[in-house]
């Protein structure tokens, strides 16, 4: 069987989101396409994203305009334009071309919010390769069937492929070596944060330790990639897992760059776990800082608060790790909130050390942030809830907004 495998780009409001896309390799996505390798088929990716290193500000440019898009709450009446960040259509449709025909494609969409350029992509394909199967999965397809099956895919894919879940993605079906590779080793969050997706599912180990320190040695090897992203919503979970891994690396006697970009939970980082995160040569870190005001922390559900960010930061800076290259996130965009408070946090952070990120609110429904904010995001559609847009702010907090995140 002929299978193509399309991650479709993205779209930006400003630069700063373009600049916190990067990196973001489709790790589900590759690891279907390796299962369908393993068992015969023929098998071609094709990414979209373009994974720049900077100069995010090129993006915002009228040759990558995508369209305008409603900014600020539901009654604002402000527009913003968003920005492709990635490959355009005719790129892709020279690409389909060259491949000729294919008895399946299989489309991903993560953020539910860039559905548009991903059902564009599934249109295409269909108009491409009529006589294809086009299955349209991920996340986005997951949470919203109903409004994924609009795009006109032949299948929406709800949920997560068992059979592939347990295969490790190959970076050799990439389109050149990366110069980064994904490595999973915890799956799910047991915490039921606010605005979190990823909330409330049972944490499971992915890989065994062992086989995920092989494949990162034979990645090494083979492939001379030199520095591995952790990709799991909440590694710490399991601290034991992890510090093997470690050891395991250490006796495969190889010496890869790990980051941790994902984050960390800062109440369960130890000084014996930040030791051994900084002997494997751990050289970039998430703190979540979210907020230093006590009641936004409740408002979130989260499990530590602003003493515990800054342990875990000042646990890092006394292991050796230079942490100003630690990106110390924090929730901006909340209706209503005390922009002190967002100053306060931004500050605390910059004064212990760490690099103030700030992280806009994207209420999705069905999290509680979102029911929070109802009443202002009534009639806005998936992708109107950008957090880069201000969907839950009144029109006159947008520039404030813009202004912070500049
Ligand atoms: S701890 Fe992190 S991954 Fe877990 S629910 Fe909260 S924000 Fe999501």
């Amino acid at each position: 069987m002929k299978c193509v495998l399309v991650n479709p780009p993205v779209l930006v409001a400003d630069p700063y989101q373009a600049y916190a896309y990067a990196d973001v390799r489709p790790y589900g996505l590759y690891q279907i396409a390796t299962m369908l390798a393993k068992e015969g088929h023929w098998v071609r990716v094709i990414d979209m994203m373009e994974y720049r290193q900077g100069d995010y500000e090129a993006l915002i440019d009228p040759r990558f305009e995508y369209g305008s898009l409603p900014s600020g709450d539901n009654e604002s009446g402000a527009r913003k334009n968003v920005y492709l960040y990635g490959k355009p259509l005719a790129w892709l449709e020279d690409e389909l071309e060259r491949i000729g025909a294919a008895d399946q494609v299989l489309v991903t969409c993560c953020l539910p919010f860039n559905f548009r350029p991903a059902v564009d992509v599934v249109s295409l394909c269909k108009s491409k390769f009529p006589a294809a199967r086009v299955r349209f999965g991920g996340l986005y397809p997951t949470l919203f069937p109903k409004h994924a099956a609009r795009s006109g895919a032949d299948e929406i894919f709800e949920g997560r492929w068992e059979q592939a879940e347990k295969v490790m993605a190959d970076p050799s079906l990439c389109s050149g070596t990366p110069d980064r590779w994904i490595f999973k080793l915890v799956n799910g969050c047991k915490y039921r944060c606010s605005f979190c997706i990823n909330a409330a599912t049972s944490p499971s180990l992915a890989f065994e330790p062992r086989s995920v320190a092989n494949e990162i040695a034979r990645l090494q090897r083979e492939f001379g990639i030199e520095e591995f992203c952790n990709w799991d919503p909440n590694v710490l979970l399991m601290p034991d897992a992890l510090v093997e891994l470690f050891r395991w690396l250490e006796n495969e006697g190889t010496s890869p760059r790990l980051r941790f970009d994902m984050g960390i939970s800062p109440h369960l980082l130890t000084p014996d776990v930040a030791k051994a995160m900084y002997d494997a040569h751990t050289v970039a870190m998430t703190i979540p800082f979210e907020s230093v005001d006590p009641s936004m922390m409740r408002r979130f559900g989260k499990p530590y608060g602003e003493s515990e960010s800054l342990r875990a930061l000042e646990i890092c800076r006394k292991t050796g790790f230079d942490t100003r290259r630690f990106h110390c996130t924090f929730l901006v965009g909340i209706r209503g909130e005390n922009l002190r408070s967002v100053f306060r946090t931004y500050l605390s952070i910059l004064e212990n050390g760490g690099k103030p990120t700030p992280f806009p609110l994207t209420p999705t429904p069905p999290t509680r942030e979102y029911r929070r904010h109802e009443r202002w995001l009534e009639g806005k559609d998936l992708d109107e809830l950008n957090g880069h847009l201000w969907p839950t702010q009144p029109a006159k907090m947008i520039g404030v907004y813009d202004t912070i995140m500049e």
